[in-house]
């Protein structure tokens, strides 16, 4: 029982995935299928839920706490400026990363055009709601992005979860006045605020000790609803959309092998695979719930625990980070509307494709931290460039399990930004003191 003890949880994890992929594969050949819908998937969603759960307290809190211990307010903005300069730079560098890949290796040329009908019929109904959703963003007035960040009642923004720029912009407006009111004042609160934040990280550690039984339930759903019955779908599915798999795939691998150690050491002296090792644990879940959302928690206290960063580093940078800067998603919907248009036999001009650039970079900030919201948004990036929209019935099947590795590679990009600006914020702290005059 003691050595059980001794191993750590990122394993169990693994464990658990591993183990939900042998029974979903299990489960399609010996006829169970339904049995772990009913039966194991419910538990993946609760395990969800409770991540859902702790994530907007944890922001509040760790926000106000870390917004309130800072001396002065200028800093905050230099750190909102150089977090949202770097969330961009990273998310055009994906965009074109994909953009090149997919117009070298033209993945839709492999595609049977004999399919493109079948698919259309298959996935109909399901384009016309991602259709729906994304209509709701399409309205929209310029400035709206500003508006919503404005909650008109805090307590219906914590209503929400998809409301993380809300709370984020509310503990803003709390710490900002804990500082500019005298010390004596705040000091209760600031200790009731310390003291939540504790309890909500022991709550985070409550939650992870159920999560292996939540990967293993949740891997075993996937496998079970995406594999389908009949094992000669997924082959015939791999024939058809293998090679544009492949270059999301090699795109997404580019971010995380080439551009983040890159970005990452010419800012800090972290070592990359220490990095990759500190974050692990929280890749892990962001590949099982495909939700950045979801992994928040946990990718905070990876990067607080597993690589220095501080927590007023941190309680900024990766809850808009989760919100807006998701290299993968957008590496992949530049990557989806091209491989739509070479499908359809339609080219793309040079300025369509920085067309692709600008509202892929736009549509990602404005995909929401779930599952699947990247190819809501993918509506709009066709639409800008007059692309059919029922072409993503000819990704729909695919779209999961790539998912589950974009949203590792959204975290893995907070995660990189976060260290980065940890490194920046101690550096301009360091020039500060060093300007002090000497008494
Ligand atoms: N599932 C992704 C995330 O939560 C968003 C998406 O690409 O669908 O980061």
């Amino acid at each position: 029982m003691g050595k059980l003890k001794k191993i750590p949880l990122y394993v169990w994890i693994l464990l658990g995935m591993l183990l939900g992929v042998i029974w979903g594969l299990l489960a399609i050949k010996i006829g169970l299928k339904q049995f772990t819908l009913d039966w194991f998937s419910p538990w993946g969603t609760i395990f969800i839920n409770l991540l859902k759960l702790v994530a907007i307290p944890l922001i509040l809190v760790s926000l106000i706490k870390g917004i309130s211990d800072l001396k002065d307010i200028s800093s905050l903005s230099g750190m909102g400026l150089k977090t949202i300069a770097l969330y961009i730079f990273t998310t055009v560098i994906s965009i074109s990363i994909g953009l090149v890949m997919v117009n070298l290796i033209n993945p839709g040329s492999y595609f049977p055009p004999e399919k493109s009908q079948e698919y259309s019929e298959i996935y109909r109904m399901q384009v016309q709601t991602k259709q729906a959703d994304a209509s709701t963003y399409q309205d929209d007035g310029p400035l709206q992005f500003i508006v919503d960040i404005v909650p008109e009642n805090m307590f219906g923004a914590a209503a929400n979860n998809a409301n993380m720029l809300q709370i984020i912009f509310i503990a803003l407006l709390i710490g900002i006045a804990m500082i500019l009111i005298p010390e004596k004042q705040v000091s209760p609160f600031k200790k009731l605020i310390d003291s939540l934040n504790d309890i909500v990280l022991k709550l985070i550690d409550i939650v992870m000790k159920f999560a292996p039984i939540g990967v293993f339930a949740l891997l075993a759903d996937v496998i079970v609803s995406v594999a389908g019955e009949n094992p000669g779908d997924t082959a015939a599915l791999f024939s058809a959309l293998g090679m544009y798999a492949i270059v999301v795939v090699l795109g997404l691998m580019i971010m995380v092998f080439v551009v983040y150690p890159v970005v990452i050491s010419s800012f800090t002296k972290l070592k990359f695979f220490q990095f990759l090792r500190g974050i692990f644990p929280a890749q892990l879940l962001a590949f099982s719930t495909s939700s950045s959302a979801a992994t928040l928690p946990v990718t905070k206290q990876c990067v607080e625990n597993n690589l220095g960063v501080d927590e007023e580093v941190s309680s900024f940078v990766l809850p808009i980070g989760a919100t807006i800067n998701m290299d993968g998603t957008s590496l992949y919907q530049a990557i989806a509307a091209v491989f739509i248009a070479q499908a359809y036999g339609l080219d793309l001009s040079f300025s369509q494709q920085i067309t692709i650039i600008i509202t892929a970079t736009l549509a990602s900030i404005g995909s929401a931290a779930v599952p699947g919201a990247g190819m809501v948004m993918l509506v709009i990036v066709l639409t800008s460039v007059h692309l059919p929209i029922e072409g993503i019935a000819l990704i729909f099947a695919m779209d999961r399990p790539l998912d589950m590795l974009r949203t590792t590679v959204n975290i893995t990009g907070d995660s990189a930004v976060a260290t980065i600006i940890n490194k920046l914020q101690k550096n301009s702290k360091n020039r500060n003191l060093n300007q002090l005059p000497i008494l």
